[in-house]
């Protein structure tokens, strides 16, 4: 049972249920009273304001109520009230969001001259400034009504592909069965798959991933017509509202020059020699003939006997990140001591880990610490996160309070990247070196490379669609060996099998969306280089990162950091980073 200092306090938020009921009742009436409105928002500055500030207010309560329906619900599955009241927070928050669909619209019968007026009248108004910014640029892309309906329609038909997709990969394929080395039979599926994956026998790993992989073979016309499908409506879509691809329409709502893309892809093929050597180190202290794909998982060093516990865990999490500085510390301090964590797995309680935050209220995290050292980098990760929204959200209003998926990453993997430096400058021994070494060199492999490919990938077949060529499941999977040959190099044996590797990725179901897991590590990487070599305004340009939310687009919110996102070079960087450390551990590995 753990103690109650290590689980959440959430009266911080809510001093009881009957409390969080109340909360509903005023939400629902802020609600009515913003409904009430309709049809007159735009009519004079004032009232603009008033509707603004009432849906900022909102806003804010419902974030609230649902967070810590959430919180209260995750600690215990099994407790029936708390299943009611996330339930019901549920079933408000769309009833809300129905009710106040008439918002946006309205709100963009403004123009940004008639708004201009309106902030001269109305001082509070200019705090909305970049907010109606956003929305009037979208106004270029939103029709009448009757279009808009149909676009809307089309929309939610677009969405059936990827519910296909999981029906036929989840709930209809049967998976055939494999016997471990160790004499068990297990399903050859994809949760099996990691664990398959890291299995010292490489025989069985390949024989698991041929299997698998053979199985998306067998079903690849159906998943080649399914992704066709989806492909095409996000081209008709992009189309019909006058974006000139469709990768333009996915970056444009968070102003991603398509540069940044174009840079990624560029520069990470460019550089692709450091994977290569990698690829040529694994099958070397591998010892194995041939290096394949299922040989690109399994630990190249043996992990560590250590474990820590939480206290130890949280003494190096605060010294790893004392170079943010002693406020940084002292928040970071309150948030061990104060109940801000629930730290260990429990019965019934959610698995995982994550950081949630409402505004007004301090930050949470959800954690379940079994002692591993992947579990003080799960601490500084979602301790990133956690301070990242607590500054946001004491230095912006409420409007520009959260931050996009663009930046989302960043603070919680220089945290992670710092805490590397630390234990890597305190390791006892040549081992824990390499441990920790092989570490971010998977991590900057799966994150960045692997992403990379992917967004290469989807590149590739959203610009075939819009220059009519049908999408095949040979030209597919073609185009994906391709690749693999691209990134991998000459070491590499691409089994047959691998080409089918694409009909396995969910994330291909929302397109142009993986690209910013391979910018975020990128960025990341780049600003801690930068505060552990010492520079100047490093740290300074790091918190006030942390403080800005979601007030700019992300483009300009990294350049606060130090990096410039629209540029090769903190990619360039990172491929650097991975070649240092590659070349560290060589030496390491031949002892
Ligand atoms: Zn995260």
């Amino acid at each position: 049972m753990a103690e109650l200092k290590d689980t959440w306090d959430l009266t911080h938020m809510f001093e009881s249920v009957k409390a969080w009921r109340d909360g509903m009742d005023e939400a629902r009436a802020l609600a009515d009273e913003l409904a009430g409105m309709q049809g007159t928002i735009t009519k004079d500055a004032d009232t603009l304001y008033l509707a603004l500030q009432r849906n900022d207010k909102l806003g804010e309560k419902i974030t609230a109520l649902f967070v810590y329906a959430k919180m209260y619900f995750d600690q215990n599955m099994a407790n029936g009230e708390a299943k009611d009241i996330y339930e019901s927070a549920d079933s408000i928050y769309t009833a809300i969001a129905e009710k106040l669909s008439f918002l946006e619209p309205e709100l963009l019968e403004l123009t940004p001259e008639v708004f201009a007026q309106y902030a001269q009248q109305n001082e509070g108004l200019k705090l909305y400034g970049f907010m109606m910014e956003g929305l009037f640029e979208q106004k270029n892309h939103i029709f009448n009504q009757q279009i808009e309906e149909i676009l809307s329609k089309m929309g939610a038909l677009g969405n059936s592909f990827e519910k296909i997709y999981d029906d036929l990969t989840v709930n209809d394929i049967i998976y055939p069965e494999i016997t471990t080395p160790e004499g068990e039979v297990i399903e050859v599926n994809n949760n099996n798959y990691q664990i398959a994956l890291n299995h010292p026998d490489a025989a069985f790993r390949y024989a698991f991933f041929t299997k698998l992989l053979g199985v998306y073979g067998q079903h690849i016309n159906s998943i080649t017509s399914v992704y066709y499908g989806s492909v095409k409506n996000d081209v008709f879509i992009a189309k019909s509202r006058k974006y000139e691809s469709s990768r333009a329409m996915a970056l444009s709502g968070n102003h991603i020059p398509e540069d940044v893309y174009d840079n990624l892809i560029a520069t990470v093929r460019k550089n692709a020699e450091p994977l290569q050597e990698y690829v040529t180190l694994r099958k070397e202290v591998l010892g194995l003939p041939e290096i394949h794909f299922s040989d690109l998982f399994v630990p190249l060093v043996p992990g560590i006997d250590r474990t820590y516990t939480y206290e130890e865990a949280q003494k190096i999490v605060l010294e790893a990140t004392a170079v943010l500085g002693e406020d940084y510390t002292a928040v970071l301090k309150e948030a061990f001591e104060n109940r801000w964590i629930d730290v260990y797995p429990a019965k019934n309680k959610a698995t995982g880990a994550y950081a949630i935050h409402s505004y007004g209220y301090h930050p949470f995290s959800l954690l379940n610490f079994t002692g591993t050292l992947n579990d003080v980098f799960t601490i500084a990760h979602e301790l990133g996160h956690v301070m990242h929204s607590y500054y946001s959200n004491k230095h912006q209003p409420f409007v520009y309070s959260d931050y996009c998926i663009f930046t989302a990453e960043v603070a919680s993997t220089v945290n992670e990247q710092l805490l590397f430096d630390y234990l890597y400058k305190n390791s006892q021994s040549d081992a824990e070196k390499a441990l920790l070494l092989c570490n971010q060199l998977d991590n900057i492999r799966s994150t960045l490379y692997r992403q990379t490919l992917f967004a290469d990938f989807e590149n590739l077949t959203h610009k075939m669609v819009e220059q009519g060529m049908p999408l095949l499941p040979d030209v597919l999977c073609k185009e994906y060996r391709n690749l693999y040959a691209i990134y991998h190099g000459e070491d590499f044996v691409i089994d047959d099998v691998l080409a089918y590797e694409w009909a396995r990725i969910p994330h291909f179901y929302r397109a142009f969306y993986v690209y910013q897991y391979a910018t975020g590590i990128s960025a990341a990487v780049s600003i801690s280089k930068k505060i552990l070599n010492g520079e100047a305004d490093a740290v300074e340009q790091c918190r006030k990162f942390l403080t800005s939310g979601g007030s700019d687009y992300p483009i300009n919110l990294l350049k606060i950091a130090g990096v410039d996102m629209a540029a090769p070079q903190p990619v360039e960087d990172t491929l650097q980073y991975f070649q240092d450390v590659l070349n560290e551990l060589k030496p390491l590995l031949k002892k």
